[in-house]
């Protein structure tokens, strides 16, 4: 079997409920655990936040992109902002490293997409804008 679906929306800080429901309601097709949505709803909570907060620096008139797809019992779910990049990709991903402690985040969001989902890769360009891919199956 195979599914796909795509959503876009403004990089609202209340758009990240309604990005991870989206997903969640795409992923029940699956008859998912739980416990398995709720790892998948932390996780795109994470890179939606990302996204919002330090992809597009809090501006809340730009566009995020998510994009599932459902292959036999495999989930990818693809988080896309044209935002400022991210210069040093191995930082980043490190427990608890933040770039804004101004914030009062605590660099956890990479640690937790990774121990949520079954793999995490990062793709970006500073001046461009970031994709996450994540996968789980389920
Ligand atoms: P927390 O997620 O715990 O609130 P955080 O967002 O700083 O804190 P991570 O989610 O692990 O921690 O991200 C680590 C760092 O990677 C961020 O501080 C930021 O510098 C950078 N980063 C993450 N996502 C993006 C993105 N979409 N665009 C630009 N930079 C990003
Ligand atoms: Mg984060």
């Amino acid at each position: 079997m195979k599914n796909t679906m795509k959503i876009q929306f403004l990089s609202k800080s209340e758009n990240e409920a309604f990005a991870r429901v989206a997903v969640a309601a795409f992923v029940s097709q699956l008859d998912p655990t739980l416990d398995v949505i709720s790892d998948i709803k932390t996780a795109v909570s994470e890179g939606v936040t990302n996204a919002i907060i330090h992809g597009y620096e809090g501006r809340d008139d730009k566009e995020v992109y998510i994009e599932c797809e459902l292959e036999d019992n495999t989930l990818t779910i693809k988080i896309i902002d044209n935002g400022v990049g991210i210069k040093n990709i191995e930082e980043a991903k490190e427990p608890l490293y933040t770039s804004r402690p101004d914030l009062e985040r605590s660099g956890m969001g990479f640690t937790l997409m990774e121990t949520f989902m079954d793999e995490m890769e990062v793709s970006s360009r500073e001046g461009q804008g970031t994709i996450i891919t994540l996968r789980k199956t389920i």
